[in-house]
């Protein structure tokens, strides 16, 4: 199993699973031609992809998801609510804590995430036994989401904010406290004590993913994480950024895989 982030962050999201044959997307926040760009890096074609699944319905998540069964006719997972908001019809729908089966080999497993104004999830694949997480939006955790996370040899988990540069930065009030708030998302030092709850000696890497542009800075979000696991955790550390994909990682080895650079232009 492999995990490649295409690209994260408030311009679109969306992250690739590979295993075995099934190749599944988590979320779709990009224009069909940037999709198809992205994917043509890695040698992709959107057809390639098996099945798309989505968060929430916020559009850097869920806004690319009619283009893909429009034009592709790609099959979507994602639950009620977020159906209605996306105006998504003939979806396949998901019950959190259901675990969806890819083939024979893959299950992934939707857990519920608190995010405001969204009935928002986080996947966990599975695959003979290793687990990798994506997780992305959220302004706290629950202890049912710490339970499912606890021992993932993969995680990607935002890193959105850089708590002194959000107050002194340029957002208006208002937009401060909501992504502040317990709905809104995660800044460094909450990731990094989120993290310090589910890293154990089998988490082999972590991508740190949805920085904002103008809150955080890359090696602010990996340092202050580190601060929080240094002691637990001698894995592999990344940065997911806006325009990827830049790397893979295959599940069970420790060191990720950069992709050669094809002169890409987003
Ligand atoms: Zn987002
Ligand atoms: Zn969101």
């Amino acid at each position: 199993m492999s995990i490649t982030h295409l690209g994260t962050g408030s311009r679109g999201n969306s992250t690739l699973i590979e295993c075995g044959e099934q190749r599944v997307l988590i979320d779709q926040g990009f224009s069909g031609r940037q999709l198809e760009k992205r994917l043509g890096r890695i040698d992709l074609k959107v057809d390639d992809i098996t099945a798309v699944l989505i968060t929430h319905h916020h559009g850097d998540h869920g806004g690319g998801a009619g283009i893909v069964q429009r034009k592709w006719n790609l099959p979507i997972y994602c639950n009620t609510r977020t159906a209605d908001e996306l105006g998504l019809k003939n979806v396949n729908l998901f019950e959190s804590l259901e675990a969806l089966e890819f083939g024979s080999e893959l299950a992934i497993l939707p857990v519920p995430v608190p995010h405001d104004g969204a009935d928002n999830v986080a996947f966990i694949a599975s695959h003979r036994g290793e687990r990798a997480a994506v997780v992305t939006d959220l302004g706290s955790w629950t202890e049912e989401l710490s339970t499912h996370l606890r021992g993932c040899q993969h995680i990607s988990l935002e890193a959105n904010y850089d708590t002194a540069r959000l107050w002194n930065g340029p957002y208006p009030y208002s937009l401060k406290e909501r992504i502040s708030g317990r709905g809104g998302h995660l800044s460094n030092d909450q990731s990094g004590e989120f993290l310090a709850e589910i890293v154990t000696d089998a988490t082999r890497s972590i991508v740190l993913t949805h920085l904002s542009d103008k809150n955080n800075k890359p090696h602010m979000a990996e340092s202050t994480v580190l601060h929080h696991i240094g002691e637990v955790f001698t894995g592999d550390i990344a940065i997911s950024a806006q325009d990827g994909p830049d790397f893979s990682h295959h599940i069970g080895q420790s060191q990720l895989e950069y992709l050669p650079q094809r002169g890409l232009t987003l």
